[in-house]
């Protein structure tokens, strides 16, 4: 049988807003397929992992507290992360975790919590609580040359700059900063973004995206997934797309 290797970063830290959907999702749509799904959790004091025996590692968001809390635990791991990065491993992060592959996050009373510097951004809060980007959020991406719009939820006070990458462009919400045109960032086998939501049952065509891209990569095939009955999930797409886009 067919499996899929899946690491959860810090489940007991990085848990907002239904990010843990992300790899019920996963397991689901692996598992209608007659894949195996093995989930291996992975949170502060546990034994080292390595990156590299995975197909998927997911993170999802934190709070500033949070970050701060795992960021030192996180960061022993660069260089093998930055290996499992460059070799095709996938990578799917979620707000906190997002900001925290980038260079740093500035806090807003100015502190720094430093980031894994994988990637070239970096993210500073603005420094007055109550400013945040908090809503529904839609953008537009390309999956394998087909525009694909991606549902989702924000709440973020960090303003990430200097992504070159970026995920998607944003139809309505804010993205990457307040009022940006660009949301999240997208490299190859790396996608980041400020989407909760949970993000992959909003998105079952980007849920299918990872998961092919994995099978493919393991299996170095070129696998047709069977079709899921997804209409629950297009009739509320339809609806949503239809209240947010509308206001326009
Ligand atoms: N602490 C970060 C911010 O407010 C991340 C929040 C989140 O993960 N939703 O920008």
């Amino acid at each position: 049988m067919k499996e899929l290797k899946i690491l959860y970063l810090y489940p007991d830290i990085l848990e907002l807003y239904g990010d843990f959907g992300n790899i019920q999702v996963l397991r689901y749509r692996l598992e209608q397929r007659g894949f195996k799904a093995i989930i291996t959790p992975y949170s502060i004091g546990d034994l080292a992992p390595n990156f590299n025996d995975y197909d998927l590692v997911f993170a999802g968001g934190g709070a500033d507290q949070e970050q701060s809390i795992l960021a030192k635990d996180l960061i022993q791991y660069k260089d093998n992360i930055q290996q499992a990065v460059d070799d095709g491993v996938f990578f799917l992060l979620i707000c906190g975790a997002y900001q925290l592959f980038g260079k740093y996050y500035k806090g807003v009373e100015g502190n720094i919590i430093p980031g894994l510097e994988i990637f070239p951004y970096y993210t500073e809060a603005i420094n007055d609580r109550k400013k945040r980007c908090i809503g529904n959020i839609v953008i537009e991406t390309t999956l394998n040359n087909i525009k694909t719009k991606v549902i989702g939820f924000e709440n973020h006070g960090g303003q990430t700059f200097d992504v070159n990458t970026p995920f998607g462009d944003v139809l309505f919400g804010n993205g990457n900063k307040f009022g940006d045109s660009k949301e999240g960032f997208f490299l190859n086998n790396v996608i980041a973004t400020y989407l909760h939501g949970p993000l992959l049952s909003k998105n079952p065509e980007l849920a299918d995206y990872i998961i092919k891209y994995c099978l493919d990569r393991k299996y170095n095939e070129n696998i047709t997934l069977s079709a899921l009955d997804d209409s629950f999930e297009s009739c509320v797409r339809e609806q949503l797309l239809d209240r947010f886009l509308k206001k326009l």
